[in-house]
This record gives structure tokens, sequence and C-alpha cells, in this order.
């Protein structure tokens, strides 16, 4: 039996660790990250930084600029605008053009092949539109270049190819009452007409690095993780970097990225130098090929049926098999299920906290176990609770610590001191190096303009962003009034789930109702009124379980905001804390009933 199937040890009786002098470790341990810049600390990837941007992987195409006017335009041509597109060719939608800045589908895995890139998520819940594809991935947990070739299999199987714009870059998108269209505008001097728009930006799109001094002095080689430079390293997104062999490489972060390239790294280099700020929990993996024999037993409707498992699961529901069987199930099955959740409201945020005690002395055991050098494994304990950052799950990212030319530099929460023309400097010690590898991560928490590269201006020219200056406001996250004919995929104000394809699916499918609808009307015009869209601010807002407590006793990273959790914003900006299956049953019932209440047709 694998360690991630085995029964759990968690039993009522007396825990083996002291809680009090754990929540002290973990206080001390964030008092030593947090700092007074936040999000400021990150230097934005523009000027003399904005090369790092640059497309590794395509040459620029030449093309004229459009001029024209389209019924449906999709932005992002990454799993959310392909699941808007593939909805809205079944809800008949017949001119669709796509705008994306990279030179085709896939959207992060288009952008993130770095050596060992794969999905946490398990492939058959994780990748859009199995069933209708006709597609069962080769194993549990998929490889990027497998993810970005279904990607591109989506594209072609609906025929989303047919008007895309690779390599552009939305500039401004503004209303256009006469019209009652969208003006849009690229980067390429398009300059043309959508009477519908989906927005599918993504959250994570854009690379950061960190705002430490001398950044710009390095003489050696330097990337960030979502835009490998191969012809460098050598090798592929299986690893095999040969050229490598005689360089020094410093690595600097250890998120999920940084866990899944270092193996690959630790590989092949002269010499690796990971630079850790905060150690990422690493549960086990387990990864292993799909059993031919069970996925031709598999019903129609296992896809639907296996995700709605999973997000119930994980979203603390029950079910009467657990048929993902992973880390997170385990995990937020640990912290959530099993349990007896009776009691006062503090008796059950103690019963909550106790289970991630256990859970994290676990990943801190499986360190000690793993890594042979005592002080090297006791730098790569996290010290604070499961979900303050993402959990990552590998099993060789530990055991890479091990090899003979790999070091983990812990700078023990400060972070790097400064870069120079040589190397990194950390701890007061320069390290010399061929290269640096950037594995800092994206934005989150900046302007939602400058994440997305563009502002959006609605009836009267209103900004978006404006407008949600004091927190987000939508009908069911998707729409948001004096914006009209806009659709929005995003996180905010929709139903949660560890496994984000199933959060977008039914975003996918709820747009393209709602545009069908528009179709069959005739509609030129579609908003919602201010009565619907505040009524479900406030139910979001009500629901919320977002403490402001929880997030501020964590240690900073990007899940509160570097440190600085936003007050009641999280509340209004988060999502909405029933989780997706709620989520879907409301949006079941908001269309069986038949009304479109709240969305207005002109
Ligand atoms: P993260 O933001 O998670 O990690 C950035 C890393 O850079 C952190 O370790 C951070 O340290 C470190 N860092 C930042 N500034 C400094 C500094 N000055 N000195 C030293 N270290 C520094 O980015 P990732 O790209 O790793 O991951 C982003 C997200 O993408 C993940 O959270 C996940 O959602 C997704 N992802 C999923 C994968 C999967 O499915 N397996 C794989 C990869 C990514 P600190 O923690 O102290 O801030």
């Amino acid at each position: 039996m694998s360690e991630l199937n085995a029964p759990s040890q968690t039993t009522e009786a007396t825990p083996a660790f002291d809680p009090e002098a754990l929540r002290r470790k973990y206080r001390e341990e964030r008092d030593k990250r947090l700092r007074g810049d936040g999000n400021a600390q990150y230097i934005e990837l523009k000027d003399e930084f904005g090369h790092y941007l640059d497309d590794p992987y395509v040459a620029p195409v030449v093309r004229s600029p459009k001029t024209d006017t389209v019924e449906f335009l999709v932005i992002g041509g990454g799993f959310a605008g392909l699941l808007a597109g593939a909805r809205l060719r079944g809800a008949g939608a017949k001119e669709i053009r796509l705008i994306e800045k990279g030179g085709d589908f896939g959207g992060t895995w288009y952008w993130n092949r770095y050596p060992g890139a794969a999905c946490d998520t398990e492939a058959y819940i994780y990748l859009p539109l199995l069933e209708e594809t006709g597609y069962i991935p080769t194993e549990k947990y998929a490889k990027a270049p497998e993810i970005l070739a279904h990607s591109r299999r989506i594209g072609e199987q609906f025929d989303l190819y047919r008007d895309v714009l690779f390599q552009t870059q939305i500039t401004e998108l503004r209303w256009n009452a006469r019209a009652s269209a969208w003006r849009v505008r690229t980067d390429r001097n398009d300059k043309f007409h959508a009477r519908f728009v989906v927005m599918a930006n993504g959250p994570l799109n854009r690379p950061k690095l960190p705002g430490v001094p001398g950044i710009g002095s390095f003489e050696g080689h330097s990337f960030h993780t979502s835009r490998w430079d191969y012809d460098y390293t050598g090798g592929n997104s299986y690893g095999n970097l040969e050229k490598l062999a005689d360089k020094r490489v410093g690595v600097i972060g250890t998120g999920a990225t940084a866990v899944q390239c270092v193996p690959h790294l630790g590989a092949a280099a002269k010499a690796l130098y990971v630079f850790q700020r905060t150690p990422s929990s690493i549960d086990v993996r387990a990864n292993r090929p799909t059993d031919r024999a069970w996925a031709e037993s598999l019903e129609p409707g296992w896809q639907r049926r296996r995700m709605e498992n999973f997000s119930t699961i994980t979203g603390g529901g029950f079910a009467e098999e657990d048929q993902v069987m992973d880390g997170w199930t385990e995990i937020i099955g640990k912290l959530l299920r099993n349990r007896n959740m009776k009691g006062t409201p503090a008796d059950i945020i103690r019963t909550i906290e106790m289970a991630d005690f256990e859970k994290m002395e676990q990943i801190r055991a499986r360190a000690e176990a793993v890594v042979n050098d005592p002080s090297t494994a006791e730098a790569l304990k996290p010290w604070y609770r499961q979900f303050c950052k993402r959990p990552c799950f590998h099993d060789e990212y530990l055991q890479t610590f091990n090899r003979p030319g790999v070091t983990l530099v812990d700078t023990d929460g400060k972070g790097i001191e400064r870069i120079t023309a040589r190397g990194i400097v950390a701890g007061g010690r320069e390290y010399e190096l061929d290269c640096i590898i950037y594995a800092s991560g994206f934005e989150v928490g900046t302007p939602m303009e400058r994440r997305a590269g563009y502002q959006v201006y609605g009836e009267g020219g209103v900004a978006l962003s404006d407008k949600w200056r004091t927190g987000v406001s939508t009908l069911y996250g998707m729409q948001t009034s004096g914006f009209p004919n806009l659709l929005i995929m995003g996180l905010s104000q929709v139903g949660g789930s560890a496994n984000i394809p199933h959060v977008i699916d039914v975003q996918a499918r709820h747009i393209a109702y709602i545009l069908k609808a528009a179709l069959e009307r005739q509609s030129r015009r579609i908003d919602i009124t201010r009565e619907a869209e505040e009524a479900w601010v406030q139910k979001v807002v009500a629901a919320s379980v977002m403490s402001l407590e929880f997030l501020q006793q964590c240690t900073p990273g990007y899940y509160n905001n570097e440190g600085q959790p936003q007050g009641e914003l999280i509340r209004r900006n988060g999502a909405y804390a029933p989780g997706i299956m709620a989520f879907s049953r409301i949006l079941d019932e908001w269309r069986a009933e038949g009304s479109l209440a709240g969305v207005e047709f002109h």
C-alpha cells in the first residue's frame, strides 16, 4: 500500500505535539518574513526587464490588422478560453474569434514548459472535455507536453483555430453604445468590433522577479521559469539538460514550479544552488500510468461524475467513495472529514487546526526521513498551516538535496540579499554562477489592468477597475452591470474547487447558455440589473468563511497578499465559499426556472 493510500493515523487521542509550541513557532517564522513593502517587493517585467517576457517558443508572425466586426470574441487561449469556445460552438456560435498572447493554445501550459512541468491535479479530472474529445491521459498526473497537446486537440476539434489571433495582446476594450458592440484595440494595431466578449485571461499569467539590488547587473545568463531557455540548458520538458554539465546554476524560489524543475537541474548541472526563502510542503506524489482496463470500463458521463466527486470531497462534503484518492482528497479529507465536527465554532476551528498540525508534522517528518544532511532537512521543513501556501507533491524534490552537487541555500526567511555581476549574495556570501533561473512566481494582487494588460471601459466610459475599486461586484461572478455583452471567467464570486477546470467548465456552460439566449432573442445588448448584482454580492459576502485572522497568521505569500490581507475585500473578492457544487446547483436552478432572472435583453 502506498504511503498516500494508507489509512489515516488520525485519532482523537492526545496528539504527539505541543499545539502551543507549534503556534509560537508558526508566529515566529511568519514574523521573520513579514515586510512593509508586501507586493511592491517584486519587479514588474517592463522596460529593461521586458525581455524576460519574450516568447522563446515561436518566431514572431507578421499579419495585417483586423478592422472587421465579429459576433463573439474570447480573450485568452488557455483552458478557460478553450472551454468557452467549445461551449459556444455547442450553442451554435459560428463566428468566434480568439485572441491569445502566446503562439498557440494552452495558456499556462503554453508558457510553462520547464523541465518536470506537470499538473498536481489528477489528469482525468483536470484535462477538459475528455469524453467529448475521446482522449484518455496516459498517466494519473499528466506532464506538460501532454496537456499542451490536449489544448491543441480541443482547439482543432472545436474548430477554434479558424479565426484565432495568436501573439496578440489586447490593449483596450471599450463599449461602443452606438454600435452596441465592444471596440477592441490590440498591440498589433487591430481595431475591430465584437458584439459579445468573453474575458478568460487566467489568474497567474504575468511573471515577476524579486526586487533585489543589482538584479540588472548579472553578467551570466538568466531567465524566468515560464520562458525556459532550452537553447541554453539543452533537453526538454522531460529533462536531459545536457548543456548544463559544466554550469553553475542558481534557482531563486522554492514554490510549486521550483519543486518540479529542481530535480532535473540537480541531475544535470555541475553545481546547483537552490535559494530558499520559505520551504514548500512536499507531500507524496505516487504517479502511475493509466490502467487501460479501467479506462475502457468508464461509462458515459464519467468525467463529470469524477470531477463532482473530487470537488464534493475537497469541499468538505460527503461522498460514498473517493474516486480520485490523491493528496488533495487526503489532505482536505483529513482536515474536514471523518472528524467530530460538532460543537461550537471555536471547537470546530480548533479541531481543524489540530488536523492541520498533524498533517504538517507528517510533512516535516517526511523531510527529515528523506534528506540525509540534518541541517538541510531541518531547513526544508515548512512551519505554517497547510493552506497558507500551495501544497506541493513530489517524489524526487527532497531527494535531490542528497545529490553531491546540490546545495540548499536557506536564507532563514530573508530571501536573497542582492545580485552581482558574478552571482547571488545570500547570508553575506556571494555564490558565483553561470546562470540564474527565476522561479519567483507570477503577479497576484497587482492592479487588474496591469495583470491583464488592458483596461475595460463600459457604459459612460467607466473603467472596470474603478467600478470594482471597493470590491468585485457581479451576478454569479460572470456579469457586471454597466458592462453589457461582457462575460467574465474568473475566480471571484464563483464557487471554488481545488480543480480549477471544474470551475471554468461550469462557467463556460453558463456563459454559453446566456449567449445562446441572446442569439435566440436576437438581442443586441444584454446587461444585468443592479438589484440582482447587489443580491449576489451580499450572498457571497454573507457566505464567506474567509477568515482574516487565518490569513494574518499565515506566512506571507500570494494567498494572503504577501502578508497584508485586505480586510473586508477578501470576503467580497474571494470565491463563493460554499464551493463549486453549491454554486452549480444555484446556476442549475436559475436556468431551470427559465426566466433568466436579473438578466436584461434589449
Ligand atoms: P510561487 O509564487 O509559488 O513561488 C515563488 C517563489 O519565489 C517562492 O518560493 C518565494 O518565496 C520565492 N521568492 C520570491 N522572492 C524571493 C527572494 N527575494 N528571495 C528568495 N526567494 C524568493 O510561484 P510558482 O511559479 O512556484 O507557482 C505559482 C503557482 O502556479 C502555484 O502556486 C500553483 O498554483 C501553480 N503551479 C502548479 C503546479 C502544479 O500543478 N504542480 C506547478 C507549478 C505551478 P516565499 O515563499 O518566501 O514568498
